[in-house]
């Protein structure tokens, strides 16, 4: 057949064949026409450094201008575009200089804009009579409703509205949405067609009925005109689903090779001492409860392998994990090896190391303090007792840093993951690690010599946001889950109350009660300004900032109210503790409340995690409706530690939301994590949830494991064949999506 002849003759040797086709994917974005090396290293800010890169580089959400809302229809939290004539503009100086442009619609309402940086000329724009399109998020303003630092044009004649829904990248600075798009559209002409372009083979894919990545691709950067709004903007739409699959098989991917590359390795079988363990719980003031020895048992059928155990241990707030996690250290006692536990916070970690030190003291067991407060001399002394092998270390990230030498670790256990993320578990593990098997991105080598030649340490991970199993599956894939599912006996339960902001006055006779009857009492502000997320965020990469800014209104807030409290109960000591304090401030400010010097706490959310003064006994928790259940119940765990009856009093600013009162019953009427944790879910998503907003871990560019939990299921089923029969492709998608993040799980 001449045909295949002349393909014959076109058709290179052999051996070249196989080599891939050329990505076109991979050419960096120098490779763009009008992409020059400024514009690179802008684009390489936001994790863009290939030309995939820009095309997986999704809009976070869309604006919908393709319609004018009347004022009168607005909806606060929405954003919205409006078409109004300017009624008045004012600039003035309250607190701060603002500029306020008041216009009104055909639906006779007013709304108001407000802007806090302007120039001169910007003010004097406006007048009286001239009409503006604008968008914007709707808020409560002094005077109704009001958009801040709304994006608006000036009409003349008659504009029409977009035909599309506008897609929102996120940004960085010096890059705004309209270059971005610009560049983003120049990639999209290199997509491949789809044979080269699909990384998940065909046979996996086709049962699940999934549009296109090619289609998906183009339709979530450019929505045709006539796609499904709605669809668009909920993000189930069938192209982000695509691509959400994608993702979320990605992650999953990239976390089972993680495990993959850990479990190949191996760790120090560390059977038990069964007469270490009897003489520990000798010394423990309380007997363990049912959960606890199960749990217990799971991690000793772990740690009895060459395996490095790779275990999550989940468990309410108050279920007792301190305890497992000394169990498990007594493993590594027993073989000679040694334990580091790693805390997210000083304050976190000094309250395991007064644990440890309690019970293992007696027992003749040192335990090492290792935090960034601990300098000179005493740092010395303590890395030198590490060195020389000592078995037990607690701290904080001081413990991965270079220098710290474990010449025995065979046992990492780390406290309230949510808080580090997979990174920093990691580097911690690599402690134990030989140095020639170190991954390049933590590989220290140096501060490596010494440790056990080729052993990994066995991996505890303790995390008190219980979480319910479908995200527990795509969040930890590469963790074994054991939960203890089981208070221990003897707590009353804490009566939980809501009672209107206006009513303060009760409240303050409720903590003179307590007080007077030698109880403590917590104090949490939470204020959250208004608008905030919406002025800050271009998405997720503006969390941070948002984050920042928010710390400092919290501190405020809460120097607000410990003034108001220190008038208010002249003869109790108040404290005061917020994330803009000195450590060593928030530490005193702690140590006095533990020790029953001050009465009272006016803290931030700072104290969520882990704080454990049992003789607390009244919670007040301000604006609470503002909190997401996981935060409250987080919360709420600080009291009804001890044996006194606890309450826990939400104020909250009526009136209430249907959801704020949602949230507010379910804490009223259940204290189980895992029922919250679900209703939780149900009510606002996983993003505060695991704490991602803190973190970024697990920050998805489309996937959403709420909303898209349906597929799951197929991202697993789908992950393991590809983990089995197509590694190169699995390598290939995990690059695709995770990039440099995903790294770290390149074996
Ligand atoms: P969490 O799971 O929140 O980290 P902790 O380990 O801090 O909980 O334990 C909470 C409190 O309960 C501590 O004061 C601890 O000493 C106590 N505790 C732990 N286990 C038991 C038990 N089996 N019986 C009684 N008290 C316990
Ligand atoms: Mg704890």
């Amino acid at each position: 057949m001449p045909a295949s002849a002349n393909l014959a003759r076109v058709t290179p040797p052999a051996d070249t064949r196989i080599e891939p086709p050329v990505d076109a994917g991979l050419a960096p974005v120098t490779s763009l026409p009008g992409v020059g090396p400024a514009l690179a290293e802008t684009l390489g800010k936001l994790g863009i450094e290939r030309v995939q890169d820009l095309w997986f580089h999704l809009p976070l959400r869309y604006e919908d201008r393709t319609r004018i809302t009347a004022i009168r229809d607005l909806v606060v939290g929405e954003s919205a575009q409006v078409d109004g004539v300017v009624e008045a503009v004012e600039t003035g100086f309250r607190y701060r200089p603002q500029l306020r442009v008041a216009i009104g619609d055909a639906s006779r309402e007013t709304l108001v804009l407000r802007f806090f940086h302007f120039r001169r000329q910007q003010a004097q724009q406006f007048a009286p009579g001239m009409r503006l399109r604008c968008f914007g998020a709707i808020r409560h303003g002094q005077h109704g409703l009001e958009m801040v630092h709304p994006q608006y044009r000036i009409l003349r004649g008659e504009v029409a509205v977009d035909a599309t829904l506008t897609p929102i990248y996120p940004v960085t600075e010096g890059l705004g949405q309209q270059r971005l798009r610009g560049v983003i559209e120049k990639s999209l002409v290199r997509l491949p067609d789809e044979a080269l372009l699909e990384l998940v083979p065909a046979s996996l894919l086709a049962p699940l009925g999934l549009m296109s990545l090619r289609g998906a691709l183009l339709e979530v950067h450019r929505p045709a005109p006539g796609a499904d709004l709605d669809a668009l903007l909920a993000g189930r739409h069938p192209a982000q689903q695509r691509l959400a699959f994608e993702e979320l098989l990605a992650h999953h991917l990239s976390l089972k090779r993680l495990r993959a590359r850990v479990r190949k390795q191996h760790a120090p079988a560390l059977p038990g001492d069964p007469e270490l363990e009897a003489r520990f719980l000798d010394v423990l003031p309380f007997a363990l409860t049912r959960a606890q020895r199960r749990v217990g048992e799971e991690v000793a059928r772990d740690l009895g392998k060459r395996v490095p155990m790779l275990r999550l241990v989940q468990g309410d707030v108050g279920s007792g994990k301190t305890v497992v996690a000394a169990l498990a250290a007594l493993h590594a006692i027993a073989n000679g090896h040694q334990t580091a536990l790693m805390a997210p916070t000083e304050l976190l970690a000094e309250q395991h190391l007064r644990n440890f030190r309690g019970w293992f003291d007696p027992l003749g067991l040192e335990v090492v303090w290792l935090a960034g407060k601990v300098t000179g001399r005493a740092r010395d002394r303590a890395l030198g007792r590490l060195a020389a092998g000592a078995p037990v270390a607690v701290g904080t990230h001081a413990l991965m840093q270079e220098g710290v030498a474990f010449p025995r670790l065979a046992l990492a256990i780390v406290d309230e993951q949510h808080r580090f993320g997979v990174q920093q578990r990691m580097a911690l593990r690599d402690k134990g690690v030989a140095a020639p098997q170190a991954p390049r991105a933590h590989g220290r080598g140096r501060t490596n010599e010494g440790f056990l030649p080729g052993y990994v340490p066995h991996q505890l991970v303790l995390t008190a946001t219980p979480i319910p199993r479908t995200l527990a599956m795509s969040a930890y894939a590469d963790l074994d889950v054991s939960t203890l599912d089981e208070l221990p006996p003897g707590r009353t339960p804490v009566r939980t109350v809501a009672v209107a902001n206006t009513r303060r006055d009760e409240v303050i006779g409720r903590i003179r009660a307590a007080c007077s009857e030698g109880r403590q009492v917590y104090w949490v502000c939470t204020l959250i300004e208004e608008g905030l997320r919406e002025t800050s965020a271009a998405g997720r990469v503006g969390f941070g900032g948002g984050s920042r800014e928010n710390t400092l209104v919290q501190a405020q807030a809460a120097e607000v109210a410990h003034a108001q409290l220190c008038a208010a109960l002249p003869d109790l000591a108040v404290g005061l503790v917020h994330g803009r304090m000195k450590p060593a401030e928030k530490q005193a400010a702690m140590e006095a409340f533990q020790d029953g010097r001050t009465a009272v706490l006016v803290a931030t959310t700072v104290i969520e995690v882990g704080v454990d003064v049992p003789n607390a006994s009244l919670m007040v928790i301000e604006n609470a409706e503002r909190l997401g259940l996981a935060q409250l119940h987080q919360l709420r765990g600080r009291v009804g530690r001890g044996e006194a009856a606890s309450t826990c009093v939400l104020l909250y600013q009526p009136p209430l939301s249907a959801l704020a009162r949602q949230r507010i019953e379910t804490l009223r009427e259940t204290s189980d994590g895992f029922v919250i944790a679900e209703t939780d879910l149900r009510l606002r998503g996983p993003g505060e949830l695991l704490g991602t907003r803190q973190t970024g871990q697990m920050a998805f560019r489309i996937a959403d494991i709420v909303r898209d939990a349906a597929l799951i299921p197929a991202v697993q089923r789908v992950g393991a064949t590809m983990l089995r029969s197509h590694p190169a492709l699995s390598r290939r998608l995990t690059d695709r999506w995770i990039g440099s993040a995903g790294r770290f799980a390149a074996a």
